[in-house]
């Protein structure tokens, strides 16, 4: 789902703030029919083994700086300097993808807008699936597309809040499915609320709890057909009666 990237790059520069976008899961998604990761100074794209599509793993670096990116790819690529033998001014990584990976990506880049297609058809199906359950004095929600936004609907993800939802929660679903063998999961778990930054200051308000706390993504993968529809709204129709 892009982010309000309009008004966060008006605020940026406004305070000449550079803006790094992170759009690893939104590729093929627009704002106002510009493409995310196209927004920032420098725009990151994941094609990890999840992602919409996919080089197994590695990623890309956007940006329209010649200069910055030919930085970007010297330091990705061992920062060596003009001589026959290695040598090194500045500490590299080895960042780089493969041929092999990179030849992959760009297959995959024909097909993006197929999958797209495939997952708003999938984000479809399960609304359809919950308008009927709510008609039934449910409310389970879903993330909608703001005026100028589409989304590819990388990941269908719902909210359940057991107070509006008859005591039902995420777990109960999660683990009704679970049962079948079927693998759903939380929202993320919110970066302060992980150990590892368990000692630092947090700020901001409780919003990004309550979505780990409410929400359940759904099966989403662009190989599912009407068996494995089938098999899932079954069981949500059984927990929500
Ligand atoms: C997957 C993902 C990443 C990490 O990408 P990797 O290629 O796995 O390192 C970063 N940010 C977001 C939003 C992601 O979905």
């Amino acid at each position: 789902m892009p982010a309000r990237m309009d008004k966060i790059m008006e605020i940026a520069q406004k305070y000449d703030i550079p803006v790094i976008e992170d759009a690893a899961e939104s590729l093929g998604s627009t704002l106002n029919g510009r493409q995310t990761g196209t927004f920032g100074k420098f725009s990151v794209l994941s094609f990890n083994g999840n992602k919409i599509i996919t080089t197994s793993g590695g990623g890309a670096l956007l940006s329209d700086d010649e200069a910055l990116i030919a930085k970007a790819r010297f330091l990705a690529t061992q920062a060596r300097d003009q001589a026959p033998h290695y040598q090194h001014s500045h500490v590299g990584y080895n960042y780089r993808m493969s041929n092999i990976l990179a030849g992959v990506g760009r297959g995959q880049m024909e097909v993006l807008q197929q999958r797209v297609d495939k997952k708003r058809e999938i984000f479809q199906w399960y609304e359809q699936l919950f308008a009927r359950i709510n008609e039934k004095g449910y409310n389970v929600m879903f993330q909608t597309e703001r005026v100028g936004a589409i989304s590819n609907r990388w990941l269908t993800c719902i909210l359940i809040h057991p107070d509006e939802n008859n005591g039902i929660n995420r777990e109960q679903v999660r683990l009704a499915l679970e049962e079948s063998n079927i693998e759903s999961r939380p929202l993320w778990k919110p970066m302060h609320l992980q150990p590892v930054f368990e000692k630092y200051p947090f700020y901001g308000s409780s919003i990004s709890e309550k979505l780990f706390e409410n929400g359940l993504c759904l099966p989403s993968g662009t190989a599912m057909g009407n068996d494995e529809f089938e098999r899932i709204g079954d069981i949500l129709n059984e927990v929500f009666q």
